[in-house]
């Protein structure tokens, strides 16, 4: 997940840039979440969710006896085997969700639960795609429920928790609305322009039978369309369980939609083992089958790319020329296409923030209209980080994330791997796919060393306590510098650091790349969760002259040492140069709120934004005349002290304009630049860590035993442009 534009803080000690592409530096917002296992449970890359396919899907009471018997021992064996109760041959639940009624924001929905068992509890998530408890339970209204017809009392057993009768009931139904009137990849919206949906925060689940199939219906306006990405046709969709219904977010209204494929050549298993102690690909059809031709040969991955937006405010032909490389970079980089159909959902809005969340088979994302007309990376950098999401987290699945608990919150410890590690490879992707230059990639590599080092809290909290405590990021005061520091942003650069360090270890022999790849070979294929523990061994056998790996795990990761960022940069011939100079002293705090505002929290006692007139609470609508989420305006290093800045603010009293001449301070400021000779070994690593490549530099260029150089040229191929 990212907040593209996240919270910005200008402040006389630190300030936040907002550097779209890398999350890192302005992150605020927690994260991701969502479904992929059912209940806790493996998801391997070729099941269809616990129970195997449609042995479940039909309805059980037309079922003979044998067949009923044969079920019920068999969901005997599952339910021991996992642990919850299962009961045989029990038809999907039901969801029919209604959205005509736009203007008043309220999906009305009715849940049928056929052969509901006594006592059937329902349970409303309270989080999902952030890491907050965000309550949803608070837009559901108007809650009734009825068994075969009959209307039936519900007893509330806690806030997100109702029970049905102590009886069976053959059909079971609960009636309500939800009010669905928030904008963001992260929310549910219905308003008379489209609808955007997030299935937790809309859908109850039973959670005594979250592994039950699932079947969605849509009602819709007049005239409007629909795209999700669930599985199924028209109006009709279906999911294995409701982790993978909540995983699946929804479009609907009047978008524009375009459809792309590409044809990756997988390699075979030798290319890539090399002596690295990589394991052989093995190559694996739609949903995990294997295509002909055994462990290698080409795949053809399918992309559809739903965008509501006003169509004069992004360029069709620019759009897809963008995610074409970012598909086709990750996908080889990756050697794995384990999804029959991708699904890009984009919004352009002209108001409002952005964000990007990742879903297994997809990804939500929004970037202002006016944001993607000045800084079109911007878009790059999100779309990049969330693709490779399909993988890191969605797939390549920590353990402490399941079960999903949708009520209370899960244990987010892993996410400076999770997100941190996603970001590393967002901005490694940009470069692979000539999307930003190495000159650029130095320089926001560099960006995110300083986001660090003036972040005091780096010295107490480590980035593994700070992926603990993503559930705190809704409050503003958490974000302050002295307090937090962003899994993101030193997620991010530990990233960096240990593909270099594997890089030195093996003489360039192995990278980080490859424990991508191990990890998905060894944990998200087989359906197996990892831990920290997994992937030290997965290192230590990739890097056995790694030395300093059981260090780096517990004084990097899990302690607060300050990173050696010299020793590892030397690795790959490069050097980090501190420069102390003076720069502009902004003398407020901001932070961008949930809504997307960006508001003034403090200003410093004194400062001539003080003495121009800025408050606390004052949200900044425009700098210098340009709207404020395009926040890399605010980069220290276009603007100087002595500079004079214009705010329009919106307070309560009323709209002003705040006007002042920026102070200055002394800082540091930070860039990454090639050493002028390097040795052959020091070359070797700087070259396949730009280009993604393992072996020896000849004087030809690089031999590759690995990466995306032994790939063939991959075709692309469009269709359904409007
Ligand atoms: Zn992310």
């Amino acid at each position: 997940m990212i907040f593209p534009m996240p919270t910005y803080r200008a402040t006389s000690r630190v300030r936040w840039r907002a550097l779209p592409t890398t999350p890192e530096s302005p992150v605020v917002g927690p994260t991701l979440g969502s479904a992929s296992a059912g209940r806790g449970k493996p998801r391997p890359y070729g099941r269809r969710g616990l129970w195997g396919g449609a042995a479940l899907e039909g309805n059980g009471s037309g079922r003979g006896f044998r067949q009923r018997l044969q079920l019920g021992l068999w969901c005997l064996v599952l339910a021991l085997g996992l642990g919850q109760p299962c009961r045989a041959a029990v038809g999907p639940i039901r969801y029919l969700l209604d959205l005509r009624e736009p203007a008043a924001h309220l999906v009305r929905v009715t849940m049928t639960v056929p052969e509901a068992a006594p006592s059937t509890e329902f349970q409303f998530p309270a989080w999902n795609n952030l890491y907050q408890i965000r309550d949803f339970v608070r837009n559901v209204q108007e809650l009734r429920a009825s068994c075969d017809g009959q209307p039936e009392e519900l007893e509330r057993r806690d806030l997100n928790t109702w029970r049905s009768l102590p009886t069976p009931c053959a059909n079971l139904e609960l009636h309500y609305a939800v009010f669905a009137h928030e904008e963001s990849p992260f929310s549910s919206s219905l308003d008379q322009d489209h609808a955007f949906l997030n299935f937790a925060l809309l859908l109850f689940y039973l959670p005594q039978e979250r592994a039950r199939g699932v079947r969605v219906q849509f009602l819709l306006p007049e005239g409007w369309k629909l795209a999700t990405v669930l599985e199924g046709e028209g109006a009709d969709f279906q999911a294995p369980d409701y982790d993978v219904l909540a995983d699946s977010p929804a479009e609907a209204g009047h978008f524009q939609e375009y459809n792309y494929t590409q044809d990756v050549q997988l390699p075979g298993p030798n290319s890539c083992s090399g002596g690295t102690g990589v394991s052989p690909v093995t190559v694996h059809g739609q949903d995990g089958r294997a295509t002909s031709g055994g462990s290698s040969g080409r795949r053809r991955a399918t992309y559809r790319v739903i965008v509501h937006a006003d169509p004069a405010d992004y360029s069709a032909g620019r759009l897809l020329a963008s995610l074409e490389k970012i598909t086709d970079t990750e996908t080889a980089l990756m050697r794995d296409v384990p999804f029959s159909r991708y699904t890009f959902i984009l919004h352009f809005p002209r108001e409002g923030g952005g964000g990007g969340m990742e879903h297994r088979n997809g990804t939500a994302i929004s970037v202002p209209a006016s944001q993607l007309r000045d800084y079109w990376e911007s878009l790059e950098g999100v779309a990049a980080h969330e693709f490779f999401h399909l993988w890191n987290v969605k797939r390549i699945r920590p353990q402490a994330l399941e079960p999903i608990d949708y009520v209370r919150g899960n244990d987010t410890r892993d996410l400076w791997f999770s997100e941190g590690v996603t970001s590393t490879y967002g901005e490694l992707c940009l470069l692979r796919a000539g999307l930003i230059t190495p000159q650029v990639f130095y320089a926001r590599l560099a960006e995110s060393v300083r986001a660090l080092q003036e972040r005091p809290a780096r010295a107490f909290q480590s980035v593994e306590t700070s992926g603990r405590e993503a559930w705190l990021e809704k409050y503003p005061d958490y974000s302050r510098p002295e307090r937090s520091i962003s899994y993101y942003n030193k997620g991010a650069l530990l990233g960096f650091l240990l593909d270099l360090a594997i890089r030195h270890a093996s003489h360039n022999q192995a990278s980080l790349d490859d424990v991508m790849r191990r990890l998905n070979e060894d944990f998200a294929r087989p359906g197996r969760f990892f831990t920290l523990a997994d992937l030290g061994a997965i290192l230590r056998s990739l890097a056995p002259s790694y030395a300093g790996l059981d260090a780096f795990l517990r004084e990097d990761v899990q302690g607060t040492h300050e990173l050696d960022y010299d020793t590892y940069l030397a690795y790959a011939g490069l050097r980090l140069l501190r420069k102390t100079e003076e720069i502009p002293a902004w003398g407020f705090v901001a932070m961008r709120s949930f809504e997307g505002h960006i508001e003034v929290e403090s200003v410093d006692p004194g400062s001539t934004a003080q003495k121009a007139g800025l408050q606390r609470g004052d949200v900044l609508l425009k700098m210098n005349g340009k709207p404020l989420f395009v926040l890399r305006d605010l980069l220290h290093s276009s603007y100087r002290p002595g500079q004079r800045v214009k705010f329009d603010v919106h307070r309560r009293q009323g709209d002003a304009v705040v006007e002042y001449a920026l102070e200055g301070k002394e800082g540091t400021t930070y860039r990454v630049e090639e050493l002028p000779h390097p040795t052959a070994e020091q070359r070797q690593v700087r070259v396949g860590w730009l280009r993604g490549t393992t072996g020896i530099v000849g004087a030809h260029g690089v031999r590759p035993v690995g990466g995306r150089a032994p790939l063939a040229p991959t075709s692309t191929i469009r269709e359904g442009r409007p």
